[in-house]
């Protein structure tokens, strides 16, 4: 079997000008970087921007299990399928962090016959958006310790400055560290550390604007720290507003790239999918839907956190209205939910594949919530049976849920006819979108409302320090924000261990994070880690590249 790398280098790719004629995007709103990727301009925007959307076809999950599930795989290949069938289609995707690509083996530009190329640019670089966040996130962060060492005009309090410094690799050695050392001469010695560049706040904030002056605001309203009689301090206040904004006046503009199948992929964005909300840029999502009829596009985790997030996050700050939903699982996946370890699942278990199912069907019933038509996608590995994988669509279709086989990871957008037969089916149907709670209902009862009845608790929890932070933002006036909620993915619950349709149990939140710039406050229930650490075998150490450019080892 080739590797994902192997397959992505056979490829032969489209100069990028022919993939963007596809859409009717002119040589002239490209800036192109090489041969086969490009900027898509803000002048092409501007020609488009009164013309009807396309239709918007979400791809979401089951709770994600070590034994994966596929989601950009699946995403990929349906947007191929929907080209084979004559339709103008286009995907958005967000962009790989560089993080996981040296840490656990795996990319994220797709799989097998369902991929984004070029994959290595993809993954590593790519137009240098990743270097305009951390650039800007750490302009900030050194304007705040040169403001604190010229006289500290503000007052801030040198314990509570929130905001970090960051960095896109995966680098626990940072995680907490002392800076301003080495006397007067060099800086005010305080606390703090690095995150992810994935995980800044910037990044959220370039995946939520609309345009670059959307940005400004934004970036302006970032909340930087406290001053030391309580008082929030934002970016504005630190005069670094213009400054940071100009560092993106490249990175806003879509970048456009091609499947396998030379199927238009716009890729921008892409935040951590924890602690904010983990999509790809409202302004990519937005070009797709202007120039194509047809867009499928991908939220991270599983549809209890991705999902939930892009409809009541995204699609409520930008007005989006998605058209469809759909729901990857898998033969491998449903047999973990269903209580199988990892070590058994080439073996054929019904039983716990019909147990694995309640997973699946939790997620059905919450798309429904939404008032969005769903069709379950299955993930056909190489190891399932005819078998397993008929009774997964046949225990779908007797729930009255649309259901399809989908093996474009072994064929790629020919695998994917069935499903995207199905997704045409459900768009025919009347999507009824609503968000599932107000904005400005409080902290708390937001919360409950997604616990109730997207998790399935019974109720949620503050600790001690939650309950003070809750206090703190309401009294700051920083309530009426949407909820972004950190919780693990493995469990519909608060449990990684919880795994299949748990009942009977409560949420707990730990911890109230205020994203004041990206709009939202992050309701964490459980220690999240925003600078991972690498593996004792990073994927890093397989990784080469030879004489003439070749690239080996890379997934
Ligand atoms: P997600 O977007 O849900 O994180 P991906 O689509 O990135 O998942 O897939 C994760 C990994 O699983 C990739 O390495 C991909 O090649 C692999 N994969 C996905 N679908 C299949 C499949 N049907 N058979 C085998 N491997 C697959
Ligand atoms: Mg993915």
């Amino acid at each position: 079997m080739k590797s994902d790398v192997e397959i992505a280098q056979a490829a032969e790719m489209h100069p990028i000008g022919e993939i963007a004629a596809k859409l009717a995007i002119a040589d002239d709103e490209l800036e192109l970087y090489g041969k086969y990727k490009a900027k898509v301009t803000l002048d092409a925007w501007q020609r488009v921007k009164d013309k009807a959307n396309g239709k918007l076809i979400l791809c979401t999950a089951i709770n994600p299990t070590p034994a994966g599930e596929g989601k950009t795989t699946t995403s990929v290949g349906l947007a191929d399928a929907l080209s084979r069938r004559g339709r103008k289609t286009a995907a958005a995707l967000r962009e790989p962090s560089m993080g996981p690509c040296f840490g656990m083996k795996g990319g994220a530009a797709g799989g097998g016959y369902a991929q984004v190329v070029p994959m290595e640019d993809i993954n590593l670089h790519f137009t240098g958006d990743f270097h305009a966040i951390t650039t800007a996130h750490n302009l900030l962060a050194a304007l705040i310790d040169n403001h604190i060492q010229q006289g500290n005009a503000l007052d801030l309090d040198v314990r509570r400055i929130t905001w970090k410094r960051v960095l896109d690799l995966n680098d626990r050695a940072l995680r907490h560290v002392v800076v301003g050392m080495g006397g007067r001469a060099h800086g005010v010695p305080r606390e703090t550390g690095f995150d992810i560049t994935v995980a800044s706040e910037m990044m959220a904030i370039l995946c939520l604007s609309r345009d670059l002056m959307d940005m400004k605001e934004h970036l302006g309203r970032i909340v930087i720290g406290y001053t030391r009689d309580g008082r929030a301090v934002r970016a504005e206040e630190i005069g670094a507003t213009g400054a940071l904004t100009l560092l993106f006046k490249d990175a806003v503009k879509p970048n456009l790239v091609q499947t396998l199948e030379g199927t238009p992929v716009f890729i921008h964005g892409g935040p951590f999918a924890n602690i904010a909300h983990g999509c790809n840029s409202v302004i990519a999502t937005k070009f797709a839907l202007k120039f194509a009829d047809y867009v499928v596009t991908e939220a991270g985790f599983g549809a209890d956190l991705g999902a939930e997030k892009f409809l009541d996050i995204k699609c409520r700050f930008a007005n989006l209205s998605p058209d469809a939903v759909v729901i990857v699982a898998t033969v491998r996946a449903l047999k973990m939910h269903g209580g199988l370890s990892k070590k058994e699942l080439d073996k054929v278990d019904m039983a716990a594949l019909k147990k694995g199912m309640e997973n699946l069907v939790k997620h059905i019933e919450n798309v429904k919530k939404f008032g969005l038509p769903a069709v379950v996608a299955v993930n056909a590995f190489p190891s399932d049976t005819q078998e397993e994988l008929a009774f997964v669509r046949e225990a779908c279709e007797a729930l009255g849920a649309k259901a399809a086989l989908s093996e474009v990871w072994a064929k790629g957008g020919e695998g994917g006819l069935e499903l995207a037969e199905k997704v045409e089916e459900a768009l025919a149907e009347k999507a009824d979108f609503r968000c599932l709670y107000d904005e400005k209902d409080a902290i708390p009862q937001k919360i409950d409302t997604i616990a109730r009845e997207i998790y399935g608790a019974d109720g949620v929890d503050f600790t001690k320090e939650a309950e003070k932070q809750l206090a703190e933002l309401e009294a700051l006036g920083f309530d009426k924000l949407p909820i972004c909620m950190a919780k693990t993915q493995y469990s519909l619950s608060d449990d990684a261990a919880l795994l299949g349709r748990p009942e009977g149990f409560r949420i707990t939140v730990r911890e109230l994070r205020l994203s004041a710039g990206a709009g939202f406050i992050v309701a964490l229930t459980g220690s999240i880690l925003t600078m991972p650490g690498l593996p004792k075998q990073p994927a890093a150490m397989a990784m080469d590249i030879t004489e003439d450019g070749k690239i080996t080892g890379l997934f």
